[in-house]
């Protein structure tokens, strides 16, 4: 398509409009899955950088001390028996959803490890740091058909910082949880507490509290094409037997499931749940994932474990299926939308990115409150660096 304003030969001679008022159709992205199939995109193997935990007061500490074991139960013969309802709701503190955590756990890590990632290949300008969730929900967006997401963007010194928005739909649906949906929920967290010990080699003990405060974070590098990824996600467990040490492979992602009876069943959860389960445990290369299977009294009774490199075989011969290269081609597309499209550096200059079931991810600018989301402490001492000539070291040092 020719540019806009640059027509010639029209007769008549027309003083072309200064170029800020030609008027450009606003940019959006597409999302149908026909639009991105093609050869899965070049996606680094993810090591860990470091780690960190979230305590029951949800307090900041830059070690593992939240990390937990995975202890699955002996396989005599019986399956396990666990009751996912019990020590509800009295032995349950959930974390407090109203406050807006953005990224500010994950930027004291980075702060406090700056130091170690200037001058490595990690911190190259134009890297995309983010929570894993979020690249989470970009993955599963060309099969959406339900929810939809807000991201918001700034750019700050080089790196482009994605943070999501609770679009006013999930917060009414927050606000308005019917009470069965606030017990599932808790009993995603008590399985783990049946799954999971303090100490390697210890047992689970399931007669505490569950403390949705609490929270081990593996801090992750990676590449999607071109674009260099520094990401966090929350992580249930390490398994202390798996056949390598190293994290992440060592680790275990934990889920429940409804108890399937009929193919029809599970061919739903291929299509569905087990595609948000590839997405979330492939992006930090977690290889497996642990289901419990609970029944309509809420036991679970039966486990099953899906490898995250073998759950696209569930779906590869479905036609109404999902397919790894479309999510990861999708977002691949968008994080080179997002870069073309915050080219600012202005931390308090945010970019907010819509996305609705069956529509395109729009974009709109916003300046200071109540969308930047990059903290004063986070800016100012990144910018303090800059500013203070180089360390020296003194003779006494
Ligand atoms: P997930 O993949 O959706 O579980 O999210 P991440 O692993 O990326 O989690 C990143 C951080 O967000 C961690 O500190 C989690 O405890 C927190 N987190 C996870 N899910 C939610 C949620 O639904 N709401 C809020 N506010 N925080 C969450
Ligand atoms: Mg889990």
């Amino acid at each position: 398509m020719e540019p806009r304003g640059t027509k010639r030969g029209a007769g008549k001679i027309e003083v072309a409009e200064p170029r800020n008022k030609v008027p450009r159709p606003a940019p959006s992205l597409p999302t149908d899955p026909a639009l991105y199939s093609g050869p899965f995109p070049f996606y680094r193997r993810p090591s860990e950088l470091g780690c960190f935990s979230l305590d029951a007061q949800r307090q900041y500490h830059g070690d593992a001390r939240a990390l937990r074991y995975y202890s699955p139960p002996p396989t005599n013969g019986q399956g396990p028996n666990f009751d996912l309802r019990d020590g509800y709701p009295d032995r349950y503190q959930p974390r407090d959803e109203e406050v807006q955590e953005r990224l500010d756990h994950l930027l004291r890590w980075l702060l406090e490890h700056r130091g170690q990632l200037e001058g490595s290949p990690d911190w190259r300008p134009g890297a995309i740091v983010t929570w894993r969730g979020h690249l989470t929900k970009l993955l599963t967006t060309p099969y959406e058909r339900q929810e939809g997401w807000q991201l918001a963007a700034s750019r700050f010194q080089g790196t482009l910082y994605l943070s999501e928005v609770e679009t006013p739909a999930a917060r009414v649906q927050r606000l308005t949880r019917p009470p069965l949906l606030r017990e599932l929920m808790y009993m995603g967290y008590k399985f783990e507490q049946y799954m999971c010990a303090d100490k390697p080699g210890g047992s689970p003990d399931p007669s505490g509290e569950v403390n949705t405060n609490v929270a081990f974070c593996s801090v992750l590098r990676s590449r999607l094409g071109n674009h260099p990824l520094l990401f966090s996600g929350e992580v249930d467990c390490i398994d202390p037997q798996a056949p390598s040490t190293q994290p992440p492979t060592c680790y275990v992602e934990l889920k429940t499931s409804k108890e399937m009876h009929s193919p029809g069943q599970w061919k739903s959860f291929y299509r569905h749940k087990l595609l948000k389960w590839w997405a979330q445990s492939f992006l930090p290369g977690v290889p497996n994932v642990i289901a419990g299977f609970r029944n309509p009294e809420g036991f679970v009774c039966s486990l099953k474990t899906f490898p995250t490199m073998e759950m696209f075989e569930y779906v590869r011969n479905d036609r109404d299926g999902w397919n790894p290269s479309v999510c990861m081609n999708f977002c691949a597309a968008f994080l080179s939308f997002a870069q073309n499209t915050v080219v600012q550096d202005d931390p308090r200059l945010v970019y907010l990115f819509s996305w609705e079931p069956g529509g395109p991810v729009t974009v709109s600018e916003h300046r200071d409150a109540p969308h930047a989301f990059l903290p004063t402490w986070y800016v100012e001492a990144m910018t303090q660096d800059l500013l203070s000539p180089p360390k020296t070291p003194s003779p006494k040092d």
